[in-house]
């Protein structure tokens, strides 16, 4: 009995010095798990969070390369953690500068959304993604000011698709069609609205008569 107390006060004293003990330093936040739980790895000159979603881009097959973090950085544009997106799911018309967020759920988006709808519609795949233009260091439509979220590398404007046959769908000749091409288009810039913060197109305003544009900048709007 007595050696049980014993044993109790000892365990007392350790928790009340524990109590007592100057609080550790904390530790660096830890980046989001990875979702195929992978070690992180961290990227030349990317802090955790930075590099998880590196990470995280590159488990998805995307092809990329990193973009200095000094090179943008003119008139009030800024590119942070931006990659060159090579190949995205899809053979691209070009690469796209992008931040890394913006090219993950672009990615998340095709896999998602873009792709299986277009073997359903189609009854092919989806080959290649025409866009206009990713990170562009420019001023938003009817507002000479603000930057645009391109200005921050958070923005895609997407003027078509080709199939795997090499047929083209494009924003400007199929928007309005009755056809599968048509239905498609619309079907698919309705989506984009639960992946990006602003979507626009033909029924937004003449100003994307041609082309989508789908951003994850800070404001919403759907206008598909
Ligand atoms: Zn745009």
């Amino acid at each position: 009995m007595a050696a049980r107390l014993g044993i109790i006060a000892a365990l007392g004293v350790m928790l009340l010095v524990a109590a007592c003990a100057p609080r550790q330093q904390q530790p660096v936040p830890q980046a989001p798990p990875l979702p195929h739980g992978g070690a992180l790895m961290i990227w030349p000159n990317r802090d955790p969070i930075q590099s998880a979603c590196l990470n995280d881009l590159q488990a998805t097959g995307a092809q990329f390369e990193l973009i200095a973090q000094a090179e943008a950085g003119k008139n009030g544009c800024t590119l942070q953690n931006g990659v060159k997106l090579i190949r995205s799911s899809l053979n691209l018309n070009r690469p796209v500068e992008l931040t890394c967020p913006m090219a993950l759920r672009l990615v998340q988006f095709e896999q998602e959304v873009l792709l299986p709808e277009a073997q359903k519609t189609f009854g092919q795949p989806l080959a290649q993604l025409n866009h206009a233009g990713g990170f562009t260091c420019k001023t938003m439509t009817g507002n000479g000011k603000r930057i645009s979220e391109h200005g921050h590398g958070r923005a895609i404007d997407i003027w078509g698709f080709t199939l795997d046959d090499g047929g083209r769908i494009s924003v400007a000749d199929h928007f309005r069609s009755r056809g599968r091409e048509g239905t498609y288009l619309r079907e698919m810039n309705r989506a984009a609205c639960r992946y990006f913060s602003v979507v626009l197109g033909p029924n937004a305003d003449s100003a994307h008569a041609k082309h989508f544009h789908w951003d994850i900048g800070q404001w919403k709007r759907c206008g598909a």
